[in-house]
């Protein structure tokens, strides 16, 4: 399969991208990782008439804190990088986990985490993990910038609240709070293909080891980012404990996550991984919890 014809422009700074994209409006697309708009293009399902290569932006590609203790990721930072950089392991091991799980090493080469975002696959990890970690998600144009919080940023199937203008620079991920513990799980047909289910999972105990707080989100569970805000609640208040980790998972796994079912997995499928998921990332996050709040496994 080939594409249609289009113009293709390296630009050397940004502000030469973004008016670019100022000009040129949707029939303009940003070309990052190429590894999801390449194919699309291809296939003919989209036919932008100019790509904008952002891949000589060397200031979108970076891992570093800010005073805060926010970490900061480039829009153009490459998958493979997320995976080893050690900033991520410390500050954001949620983040860290999840990347193996993405695809494989050729595609992690050139995948970016803007892209990624942007793109809004709800089968994709990292969309996933930005609403697990409240990733705050800044965009710039011509006009300036403005920083979206990712509960606001996805916003259905390949959809996302991002601009033809504007360009995605950089995610912040905020620190996580003491005696937190996160875990990842997915399962796929064979290793690097698209997962039939995935959950992220976030919680935060007080010193007495009960749950503070709690986050689960789901991959390919919907039409895009699934959160399971009643599972939640029923952990906080709670400490460790089975039944509550069950009726969590019942809950989130029965009523809040809406999966489509596709070849690999009907929908019911995808209802009991979703349940079996959450059980298992529970108690690997909850005893990461404990490890952080000292209390021996
Ligand atoms: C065989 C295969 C298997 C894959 N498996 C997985 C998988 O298991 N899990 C997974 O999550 N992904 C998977 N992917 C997709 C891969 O992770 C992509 O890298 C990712 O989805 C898109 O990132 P990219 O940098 O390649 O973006 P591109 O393909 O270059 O762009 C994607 C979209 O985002 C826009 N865009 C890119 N960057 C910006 C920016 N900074 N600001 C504004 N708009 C921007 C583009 O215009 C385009 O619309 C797979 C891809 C392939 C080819």
């Amino acid at each position: 399969m080939k594409p249609a014809a289009f113009e293709y422009i390296v630009p050397d700074s940004l502000e030469q991208a973004l008016s670019i994209l100022q000009e040129h409006g949707e029939e303009a697309k940003i070309l990052a990782g190429g590894q999801s708009l390449v194919p699309a293009m291809n296939f003919r399902m989209l036919q932008p008439t100019l790509l904008v290569d952002l891949n000589k932006l060397e200031e979108l590609d970076h891992i570093r804190r800010n005073e805060a203790g926010d970490l900061l990721v480039g829009a153009m930072t490459r998958h493979r990088r997320l995976e080893f950089d050690n900033l991520v392991a410390q500050y954001a091991p949620l983040l860290h986990e999840s990347i193996p799980s993405i695809a494989h090493p050729q595609i992690r080469n050139r995948g970016t985490l803007g892209g990624s975002l942007v793109h809004a696959d709800p089968a994709a990890e990292l969309p996933v993990i930005a609403l697990a970690v409240d990733a705050q998600i800044k965009v710039q144009s011509i006009g300036g910038e403005r920083t979206i919080p990712s509960v606001e940023f996805f916003q259905g199937m390949f959809t996302t609240d991002i601009n033809p203008d504007e360009i995605l620079v950089e995610v912040a991920i905020p620190e996580s709070s003491a005696r937190t513990g996160w875990a990842f799980k997915e399962i796929a047909r064979r290793a690097g293909d698209y997962a039939m289910m995935g959950i992220a999972v976030r919680i935060t105990l007080d010193e007495d080891g009960v749950c503070e707080k709690a986050c689960l989100v789901y991959l390919n569970a919907g039409d895009g980012p699934m959160e399971a805000v009643e599972a939640a609640k029923i952990l906080e208040g709670q400490p460790r404990d089975d039944q509550a980790f069950e009726a969590a998972a019942e809950k989130a796994s029965q009523d809040e996550i809406d999966p489509l079912g596709n070849m690999h997995a009907n929908v019911d499928f995808q209802r009991h991984l979703a349940n079996v998921l959450t059980l298992r990332a529970l108690d690997l996050a909850f005893q990461r919890a404990d490890v952080d709040r000292g209390e021996n496994l």
